[in-house]
């Protein structure tokens, strides 16, 4: 699979978050993210992807991996 943020090779890893799909990129790191928002940033374009994960990276606890969620 790719990365859903920057389109780069991606593996999947098992979520936190139940609801979640969550995702391992070089690039970005390991993020996941709510089925909807994944919806959502399919319609996104490369830097607005990238900004949706700065945010939940910012706003995600120490230590834990970012959750994208609520997207639009
Ligand atoms: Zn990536």
């Amino acid at each position: 699979m790719h990365c859903l943020i920057c389109s780069r090779p991606a593996k999947p890893i098992p979520a936190i978050n139940q609801i979640a799909s969550a995702t391992a990129c070089e690039h970005c790191g390991e993020w996941e993210a709510s089925g909807p928002a994944i919806a959502t940033l399919a319609t996104m374009a490369g830097h607005q992807r990238m900004q949706a994960l700065r945010h939940a990276q910012v706003n995600s606890f120490m230590g834990r991996r970012p959750f994208l969620h609520g997207l639009g």
